[in-house]
């Protein structure tokens, strides 16, 4: 059991030099505890995943009895297994007409390569944009999407005819012209500091997307699930996508993730080759009836319509002056600082009392405030409470 963060690198291979390492022995709600029974608020999700909290009663009792049932039993998109049905008429449900076909894959990374080919194969084009500041994973078609030099640039060659644009300029939706095969853009940015695309920007990427002929993209894998206050946070820009792209909050805290778009796109992928895509466990049992089950809970216990409240209540109680400004949408909230340090003092100090947060790829002197949806009312007072506290420290 590791219980340093030399211990969690003995055989674990290192992500960077200095990971959190806490150790967490269980988690309930929005709480996680050490081997101490020390407890720790959660205020990231595990990176927006934990929407409806950790180890949801609802969530453990379908992931047992699925697991029960059956788990892996053919590749994805074969037999007819009656959990993903359920599942991706439960997704779909909540879509415009459009939107009406699921592929399942396992992560947010390979959604994102599904929907890169799914849009060569539709456009026959090759070139793909996207977005400055840009996270799309980690994979070498994700990573070719990511909008930040430092952190690709080691890894070329990536994906050739790759453009990337500005969010909200409208004069580089020029670029996008008809050998672009589609645009990818996180309907509301997270690792660039949690950044929001303008509604005439959107309408007028939608217009110019579907003018030149390229498929647009959105990724909702850090936003969607209700982080934002609607089910997706595209629903607040009026207009629909061709292509979404879904994973984290999705699964409930099991690993799966989608990409959804018409079943007339994605039935090019079943021909000319066949097989065009394919995964072993895309879809897998257990992560559906998880997700299903995480989606049941969202709409039982009203989360999504709390959502504008409590971000209102982290709002009002985030007052410092070295707090520069809150921004972002929901419980997708980015604490703008001065700098790196003061962040790391404040996040350090954080979880010396308790608070788990984090910063973000994109933009290191911000605090990411992402909790659990379930978290209530008192507890991101308590929350907000300590948080300023540590900011005060961190900034004397
Ligand atoms: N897109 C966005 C917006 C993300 O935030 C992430 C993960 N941080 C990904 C894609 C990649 O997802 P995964 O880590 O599941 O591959």
């Amino acid at each position: 059991m590791p219980s340093t963060r030399s211990e969690l690198l003995r055989h674990l291979a290192p992500t960077s030099p200095s990971p959190v390492g806490l150790t967490i022995e269980r988690a309930q709600g929005i709480y996680m505890y050490g081997p101490d029974g020390r407890r720790y608020m959660d205020l990231i999700a595990g990176i927006s995943v934990s929407n409806v909290g950790h180890c949801h009663p609802r969530v453990v009792q379908a992931v047992q009895q699925q697991a029960a049932t059956h788990m892996h039993l053919m590749v994805y998109g074969e037999y007819v297994q009656n959990i993903q049905l359920q599942f991706a008429e439960r997704i779909v449900s909540d879509l415009p007409a459009g939107l009406t076909s699921v592929y399942f894959v396992n992560s947010g990374s390979e959604a994102v390569e599904g929907a890169i080919k799914l849009a060569k194969r539709v456009t026959g084009r090759s070139g793909l944009v996207a977005f400055k500041d840009a996270y799309h994973g980690s994979s070498n078609g994700a990573l070719s999407l990511m909008g930040n030099e430092a952190y690709k640039g080691p890894f070329y060659p990536l994906l050739p005819d790759v453009r990337h644009i500005r969010l909200n300029e409208m004069d580089d939706l020029r670029l996008i012209d008809r050998s672009v095969a589609a645009v990818f853009l996180e309907t509301i940015q997270g690792e660039a500091g949690v950044r929001i695309p303008a509604i005439a920007f959107m309408k007028a990427l939608r217009q110019r997307c579907s003018q030149v002929g390229a498929l647009l993209v959105l990724d909702e894998i850090q936003c969607g699930f209700g982080r934002t206050g609607s089910m997706f946070a595209f629903e607040q820009f009026d207009i629909v996508p061709d292509v979404m792209v879904i994973a984290k909050g999705m699964g409930g805290g099991m690993p799966i993730g989608a990409f959804v778009a018409s079943h007339q796109l994605m039935e090019t992928l079943s021909h000319d080759p066949i097989l065009g895509h394919i995964t072993t466990f895309g879809g897998h049992p257990v992560s559906c009836a998880a997700g299903l089950a995480a989606l049941h809970v969202l709409e039982e216990e009203q989360l999504v319509q709390q959502v504008p409240r409590k971000e209102a209540l982290f709002r009002e109680h985030l007052k410092h002056p070295a707090i520069r400004e809150v921004r972002g949408r929901g419980l997708l909230l980015a604490i703008q600082l001065d700098s790196f340090a003061q962040l790391t003092a404040a996040i350090d100090r954080c979880i010396s009392c308790g608070i788990v947060t984090d910063w973000f790829l994109f933009c290191n002197d911000a605090m990411r405030i992402a909790p659990p949806l379930t978290i209530s009312d008192d507890e991101i007072i308590e929350a907000c409470q300590i948080i300023v506290s540590a900011i005060d420290s961190a900034t004397k």
